[in-house]
């Protein structure tokens, strides 16, 4: 049980109202600026309650009304009327209690907030109680408590946010942004929260749901992780339990192969409570050195239970950082734990596969294929070859659906393919899971990737256009608006003639959004929207003063991604063979580092040894 399961019997205590000492060190501040924020603290409100199921409902991104209702503790008709009032809470009883904070809320200021900036209505019924109260609040007024109808657990809506202080109204962003938030913020109370079944819609469409898994706690968390990370995480995770001096991480910690561009997939909790906290990022990075570039950041849920009293959550008002009495040990624990985990994985891929298959499977030989064009010495900028595998989508990026019986196309090759098998990657002889295309070659076999080769033929292709006259554009018939925040926005604009240059013609519209002209006609049919968002993510890790021309590798890299054959496309062998010889005259065709090779060879009388025919 840690700290989060707690916490329903600290919130059935009686609600009051905290004496001056308490409030004066609590820490102050508004903390609802965007429906998002109120959508937390009702969420949080439910699970303190100990909610089993929590329905939440957004419409117009939360502006309009936000609906959430629990099936928790709920409350008497007096303490209806005291819950909204300012320091009035169920959770602490005395300056003393905020060294051990076992719940999620414990300010006694959410309701009062939220009821002052709109049209607030509060139904509950106390467990075991005979029926349930209900009270208005409207810009501060309160009208009830009243009899109402409501089976069990708290009904909380919030109408009309912001309706009086348009000030703050101008403040918010567009509907799918404030939609985005709230769901952000209820997915990763759910990751914390897997016995609880959460479902989130916008009045007409789920955009969110969770069912609660009767499992136990182990298998419960793997199906929360795959409900709200997918499977593809699961499938290249592993999972992480360690301890030390009462304090425990568990969870997961994706593989480097499976890394992002920037840190938004880190879900870091300590106690059940969704936090943002620099040295939790900061030993994640330091984890994880060995096996990642820098400028990539790995996939991972991590939980920290540790006792209440070794965390002070009372650092902002807005519960999101956190301070460790031993800040060592937390970092020690989670260092060690990652990097344990990390290398028992690589063990076990080692030993639970055929060794001997693995043994002879050989990745593409390092430098670059021995009979392509070598790229002249010192040009081959490390930066370059890393920016490239980065953006291989791993294999289990499968179209959702997708059998995994062999999709392959072993057709007979026509009569001047025969001679294919003459070349050094050999003729393409059919394609498995829509992924993979099999090569038949003089001696052996080889097997490619079509999205990690295809990548890397988009981006040398882009380099050598660049070098030579400059990057061909292509208008897009529909310039396409894209919304990003205001400081991705001011920033791809500050730089929109090198984007230009590079084929990519974007323009400012308003604060927080560009219109994307043309795009680099080699990328084909691309996301334009996804593609600057991704590059503005990138942008936003830049060095200002550098230019992208200096950041070239990475630039062409996120574009190539983007312009490639993804996996899960069906290829002709015309396709399949074209993409070989494309790579046989390629520079670094078959190279990347990380140990992720576009291609693999197997020889005939590796094959042989596999089955023992030796
Ligand atoms: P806090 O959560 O910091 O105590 P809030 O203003 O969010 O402050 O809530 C005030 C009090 O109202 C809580 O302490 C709790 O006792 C009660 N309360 C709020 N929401 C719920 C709910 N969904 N179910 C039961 N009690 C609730
Ligand atoms: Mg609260």
């Amino acid at each position: 049980m840690n700290a989060a399961d707690q916490s329903s019997s600290a919130a059935a205590g009686r609600i009051r109202i905290l004496d001056a000492a308490t409030v004066d060190r609590i820490a102050a501040g508004e903390v609802i600026e965007r429906p998002a924020n109120v959508v937390k603290e009702l969420v949080e409100n439910a699970l303190d309650a100990g909610a089993r199921r929590i329905d939440i409902v957004l419409e117009e991104g939360g502006r309009r009304r936000i609906l959430v209702e629990d099936d928790g503790g709920g409350m008497a008709r007096d303490e209806l009327a005291l819950a909204i009032e300012r320091h009035a809470t169920s959770k602490l009883r005395n300056a003393e209690d905020l060294a051990r904070i076992a719940t999620l809320g414990f300010r006694g200021e959410a309701l009062a907030s939220i009821g002052s900036v709109s049209r607030m209505t509060l139904t509950s019924r106390a467990a075991g109680a005979d029926a349930a109260w209900t009270v208005r609040l409207e810009g501060g007024r309160r009208e009830g408590p009243a009899p109402a109808a409501l089976a069990k657990g708290t009904r909380i809506e919030v109408r009309d946010l912001f309706y009086a202080t348009p000030a703050r109204l101008k403040f918010l962003k567009s509907e799918r942004s404030e939609t985005a938030q709230a769901v952000d913020v209820v997915k990763r109370l759910a990751m914390a929260h897997p016995a609880v079944a959460f479902t989130l819609g916008d009045g007409r469409r789920t955009l969110f749901h969770a069912p609660a898994f009767p499992g136990d706690e182990i298998s419960a968390r793997a199906e929360r992780m795959a409900a709200v990370l997918g499977r593809a995480f699961l499938e290249n995770a592993v999972g992480i339990d360690a301890a030390r001096d009462g304090v425990r991480l568990s969870g997961y910690a994706g593989l480097p192969t499976y890394s992002r561009g920037n840190a938004q997939q880190q879900y870091l909790f300590v106690n059940g409570r969704p936090v943002k906290d620099r040295l939790l990022a900061g030993a994640v990075r330091g984890a994880y050195t060995d096996f990642l570039a820098r400028d990539r950041h790995p996939v991972l849920a991590l939980f920290l239970d540790i006792p209440p009293g070794d965390v002070d959550v009372n650092v902002h008002p807005a519960k999101a950082e956190v301070r460790f009495r031993d800040p060592g040990l937390v970092r020690g624990l989670i260092v060690a734990g990652l990097r344990h985990a990390l290398a028992e994985a690589g063990h076990r891929a080692a030993t639970s596969v055929s060794t001997a298959a693995l043994g002879a499977v050989r990745p593409a030989a390092a430098p670059a294929l021995p009979w392509g064009r070598a790229a002249p010495a010192g040009r081959s900028s490390p930066g370059l070859m890393e920016a490239a595998a980065r953006y291989q989508a791993p294999p289990t990026d499968r179209p959702e659906g997708e059998t995994m019986a062999p999709a392959a196309r072993v057709e007979d090759a026509p009569e001047e393919e025969a001679d294919a098998a003459a070349f050094p990657l050999g003729a393409a002889r059919g394609q498995l899971h829509e992924t993979y295309i099999v090569a038949q070659t003089a001696d052996g076999i080889v097997i490619v990737d079509q999205h990690a080769a295809h990548e890397r033929l988009v981006y040398e292709r882009m380099k050598r256009a660049l070098a030579a006259s400059g990057v061909a554009r292509q208008m897009l018939l529909l310039p396409e608006v894209v919304e990003l925040d205001e400081a991705a926005a001011a920033r791809l604009v500050a730089r929109a003639d090198e984007f230009a240059e590079l084929g990519l013609v974007i323009e400012p519209f308003g604060a927080g959004a560009v219109v994307v002209r043309e795009v680099p006609a080699l990328l084909g049919q691309v996301d334009a929207a996804q593609l600057v968002r991704d590059l503005a993510d990138e942008l936003a890790e830049f060095d200002e003063g550098l230019a992208l021309r200096e950041r070239l590798a990475e630039v062409c890299a996120t574009m190539a991604c983007h312009g490639s054959v993804r996996a899960g496309r069906r290829l002709t062998v015309e396709e399949m063979n074209a993409l070989l010889r494309e790579m046989e005259a390629s520079p670094h065709s078959g190279q990347c580092n990380h140990g992720r090779p576009t291609y693999v060879e197997l020889k005939l009388s590796d094959i042989e040894r596999l089955f023992g025919r030796h």
